[in-house]
């Protein structure tokens, strides 16, 4: 049934300020930042007077987080949320090392491709080939924005869209509200929103069908992914935790480099963690010298689902639900996470000669705390299909989800891209990573680029051409369109896309920096820099656009 009329009016608010903007981009992740990005300087489709960025937190980045923390004078950057992406990815790959200019460096030092994902992964970094964090391609971008005299609203939440003159002809504008009475008048709007934040928008607002019948109203407000309707899904908390040494001892006097370690069931506080991953520092700030730290040691990126153990930590986490950065320097915690690295460690130390119980304490520990829980704040939380992941990550643990039954992912795509298009003037568009399509144009669920290609609406049809799609991504393949319950089993992704497809997809020609790579982890540990690419200015390649490029309208 159809919402009544009368709440689709746009409600009075004493006091508020008004800001007129014709374009709005709300939620500054890194689907919001690139359409904003897209639409004002690459594409230029859009005067940067015309377009605004709203975002409800102090920073833009949402869950790609990169951290500076203080050691001693000097910082390591830190990624508690998102921190790598694959070359064959086109977004944000071609973007970052074409377009930006960023530079970048195997994620893992030998440059192997990743088991999950079979390519090689990349990290941002630094001149130096320091960690710069994954949140340095969107800061590039909001530079850029900002230079065109685009304007940037920081804590501006949003709590309603509504249609102007729901009654009559009055008009085709919209009236964005944010929490504090601020209201803004546009004639479209881009939500980049996770599913609990838009959620959490006033029900009458004009981004909801009116029809509760419709794939839109569905998908966006009756859909439970991975429930099976009957019961409220757990609160799934992704976790990352990383201990802070001024002394890496894994490095520096263990020399793991790469590799992962586990230990869940033996003890408290459990390890899930990765040597490769967190930021080492080589030489001092100034780029002199040989020493080797300080260093974070990432000792947990898991999910609760996964590892229930991991709720050990949560408790130092207390605000999880409205900041998912926690930098504590808490005995409660570092002690036994000392003594537990310590004597996971007992062995490899004593093989070489060494005492466990000569390494200095950490300094300090930093966690990145993601949550899924729909009355959490801000920013909301990992995608709300990660169970449905094509890999054996959390395999059965997804149960079918009604609500896609029959639904393909075009059409999914397709409500969700403009969710409530019963009025032409209603230029309303979804963008975020919650409302990805696992495997959609065979891109493994739940990356910042699959959100981000899609991200910049599609234009109306009386406007320029639309946005390109990379040329070299896979098409989906013809035939029966996949279930939504195969979507929860593993390796739908490799049935859903053939091999070669993948392949071709994830390992695309053009190994130079792999090579380059390969070559500079085989040199001696004291010797290797960490690979430095230095990208290209390019916007195309031999085979055609190396990322979306041309006309673009909201
Ligand atoms: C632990 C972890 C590791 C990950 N690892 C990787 C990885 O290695 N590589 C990768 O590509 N991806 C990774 N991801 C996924 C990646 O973080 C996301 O795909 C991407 O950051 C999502 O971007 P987005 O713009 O869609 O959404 P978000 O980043 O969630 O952006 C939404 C923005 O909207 C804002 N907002 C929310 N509500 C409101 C409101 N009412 N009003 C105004 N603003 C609002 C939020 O504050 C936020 O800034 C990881 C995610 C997590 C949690």
């Amino acid at each position: 049934m159809g919402l009544p009329l009368l709440v689709r009016l746009v409600p009075a608010f004493a006091g508020e300020q008004s800001i007129s903007c014709a374009t709005a981009v709300v939620g500054g992740g890194w689907a919001g930042i690139y359409a904003a990005w897209r639409l004002v300087v690459d594409a230029k489709s859009l005067p940067a007077a015309e377009l605004c960025v709203f975002e409800a937190r102090s920073a833009v980045g949402g869950r790609t987080y990169s951290v500076p923390v203080d050691t001693g004078g000097t910082s390591l950057v830190i990624d508690v949320g998102a921190y790598r992406f694959g070359r064959g990815q086109h977004l944000p790959g071609d973007l970052i090392r074409n377009r930006l200019n960023i530079s970048v460096a195997c994620y893992q030092p030998d440059c192997a491709p990743d088991l999950e994902f079979h390519q090689t992964l990349y990290k941002v970094v630094d001149a130096k080939g320091r960690n710069a964090g994954y949140a340095t391609p969107i800061r590039a971008m909001l530079a850029e924005l900002v230079a065109a005299g685009v304007r940037v609203f920081y804590e501006y939440e949003l709590t309603g869209v509504y249609r102007k003159g729901a009654f009559a002809s009055a008009g085709a504008g919209l009236s964005l509200h944010f929490a504090g009475g601020a209201v803004l008048s546009a004639s479209a709007v881009l939500l980049n929103l996770p599913r609990a934040a838009l959620h959490r928008l006033d029900p009458a607002s004009a981004v909801f069908p009116p029809s509760n019948t419709s794939l839109a109203y569905s998908v966006l407000r009756s859909c439970n992914p991975c429930n099976d309707g009957r019961h409220a899904p757990p609160e799934r908390i992704g976790l990352k935790v990383y201990a802070v040494y001024d002394d890496p001892w894994w490095v520096s006097r263990l020399n793991l480099t790469e590799g992962n370690f586990k230990a869940t069931e033996d003890g408290l506080p459990p390890l899930v963690g990765r040597y490769h991953d967190g930021p080492v520092l080589r030489g001092r700030a100034d780029g002199a010298g040989g020493e080797i730290g300080p260093g974070a040691l990432e000792v947990v990126y898991t999910y609760t689902v996964v590892t229930p153990q991991v709720a050990w930590y949560l408790p130092f986490a207390p605000g999880r639900a409205v900041e998912p950065l926690v930098v504590t320097t808490d005995p409660a915690l570092l002690a036994p996470l000392h003594a537990r690295l310590m004597g996971y460690h007992a062995r490899a130390f004593a093989a070489r000669g060494l005492n466990a119980s000569d390494i200095p304490p950490m300094s300090k520990a930093v966690l990145g705390v993601w949550t899924s829980d729909p009355l959490a704040a801000l920013p909301n939380p990992m995608s709300s299909r990660l169970d449905a992941m094509p890999f054996p990550f959390a395999p059965g643990v997804c149960p079918a989800e009604p609500c896609l039954a029959g639904v393909t992912p075009q059409q999914y795509v397709a409500a969700v891209d403009t969710p409530n298009a019963d009025g032409a003037a209603a230029r309303i568009h979804i963008a975020n990573n919650d409302f990805t399509w696992t495997g959609f144009q065979g891109l493994p669920c739940c990356w910042a680029p699959q959100r981000a290609e899609s991200a910049p609406p599609r234009s109306r049809p009386t406007r320029p051409p639309p946005l390109q799609k990379p040329t070299r991504l896979p098409r989906l393949p013809s035939g029966p369109q996949r279930s939504s319950r195969a979507a929860c089993r593993p390796k739908a992704a490799r049935r859903y896309l053939p091999k070669v497809a993948y392949l071709t997809a994830f390992c695309p020609p053009g190994r130079a920096v792999a090579k380059e790579c390969r070559e500079d982890a085989a040199r001696p540990l004291g010797a290797r820099a960490a690979h430095v690419a230095r990208p290209r200015v390019l916007h195309k390649t031999a085979r055609g656009v190396a990322f979306p490029a041309g006309p673009l309208v909201l």
